[in-house]
């Protein structure tokens, strides 16, 4: 499974929107008063990863669901206390300000998540290049002798 965290895409998934429509299907939308529906999970910053399963864009933190009757906002909070997303989590996107202190350090940490990408790309490159160049030096650099 895509970690998201890793890859940086939280910014495509920062509005409700774009979470729901992770969930076409959900295994509980078709009970009746279930509180772990797709509306609430997208709400609580879960986009679906697998048929019983989400993951917080947020946090990364992965949570299967068996119970209809989970509360996503609470059980988020139980599960990942830490997230950066829990103090925006009960605003309204509608009512979100853009001098709001909460929200800023969401979209601090989610570029922070692009950064890391972006970093984690380059140092792959690096490696390859440095093992490439290391091979080509080993001849002339001085021997470690002990
Ligand atoms: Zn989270």
């Amino acid at each position: 499974m895509a970690n998201i965290v890793d890859t940086g895409d939280a910014f495509k998934y920062l509005l409700f929107d774009a979470r729901r429509a992770t969930f076409k299907t959900w295994i509980f939308d078709k009970k009746a008063g279930a509180n772990c529906s797709s509306d609430n999970l997208a709400k609580a910053g879960f986009i679906k990863t697998d048929k019983d399963a989400t993951c917080c864009v947020f946090c990364d933190k992965e949570l299967v669901w068996d119970d209809p009757a989970d509360d996503p906002l609470k059980e988020h909070e139980d599960h990942s206390a830490g997230c950066p997303f829990l103090p925006i989590m009960r605003i309204p996107e509608q009512e979100w300000k853009a001098d709001d202190e909460a929200l800023a350090e969401v979209l601090a940490t989610l570029a922070a998540m692009a950064h890391i990408k972006t970093l984690r790309t380059y140092q792959g490159e690096c490696d390859i290049a440095y093992k490439k160049a290391e091979s080509k030096l080993i001849p002339y650099l001085p021997s470690e002798s002990k």
